[in-house]
């Protein structure tokens, strides 16, 4: 209860407040924006990249091009997009959104994962968000990524299905993993629910959620996915892990 009025307290003295940078809580013109410091310091990706993973290319090298790792080992889902690099200063805007209750700026996120992820989304019959296992959904409250499918939903039409995966167990954190640990950590890991198995045959779909790392997981979800039916899977993220060199 307290805590309901306190969140309730937040959002009459939040309408009151001027509106802030989503990262650093500079003053800003409208409510779910980044000040202009924060916005020039974010890496937001754009072509030319990797028509398959998005990988950012250095140069202009086709638009049907592909990286050398999609080349070598073709992932599971067919193209993925991102909105901005994951690095330090975007790395915080993200925290912020997952653990501090800081859910303003979805509409905002929403808006720029339409517009990055215009190609994947155009022709998709739907949007499914990567699940937070329940204990951590009961620690956290909301599952971020869920947020994000809701958002992209409401901006472009198509149908999000939040519950559709289920994740079976908690994956410990692969931070330290290499490849091997990392697809180990995440097999068997999701499920579609048995209420929803009819929802995906001969589907489009596209896979959500805020970061992409090493694509253990996504990789994981679109095997699921396909397997239950989906035409295809293709995803979108608010960041990806850009490796350098
Ligand atoms: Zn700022
Ligand atoms: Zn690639």
């Amino acid at each position: 209860m307290t805590n309901l009025l306190f969140r309730l307290g937040r959002l009459v003295t939040d309408a009151l407040l001027p509106p802030l940078c989503l990262s650093c809580h500079a003053p800003v013109g409208e409510p779910g924006a980044l000040c202009p410091a924060c916005w020039s310091k974010t890496e937001f990706l754009a072509p030319p990249y990797c028509a398959c993973c998005g990988l950012p290319f250095e140069v202009e090298v086709g638009p049907e091009a592909v990286c050398g790792d999609c080349a070598r080992d073709p992932p599971r889902f067919r193209r993925a997009r991102a909105v901005f690099r994951y690095d330090d200063e975007s790395r915080a805007l993200i925290l912020r959104f997952k653990h501090g209750d800081r859910l303003e700026g979805v509409p905002a996120f929403a808006r720029w994962m339409a517009r990055a992820g215009a190609d994947v989304l155009a022709g998709a019959d739907l949007l499914v968000p990567v699940p937070l296992h329940r204990w951590r959904l009961l620690s956290r409250r909301y599952n971020q990524a869920a947020l994000l499918a809701m958002g992209v939903a409401r901006q472009t039409g198509i149908a999000a299905i939040p519950d559709l995966l289920t994740r079976l167990r908690p994956t410990p954190s692969q931070g330290h993993m290499g490849r091997e640990g990392r697809a180990r950590n995440v097999a068997g890991a999701f499920t579609v629910a048995s209420r929803r198995l009819g929802a995906l045959g001969g589907k489009r779909v596209v896979l959500i959620d805020d970061v992409m790392t090493s694509g253990a997981t996504i990789g994981e979800c679109a095997r699921v996915l396909l397997r239950a039916g989906a035409l295809s899977v293709d995803v979108l993220t608010l960041a990806r892990v850009v490796k350098v060199g």
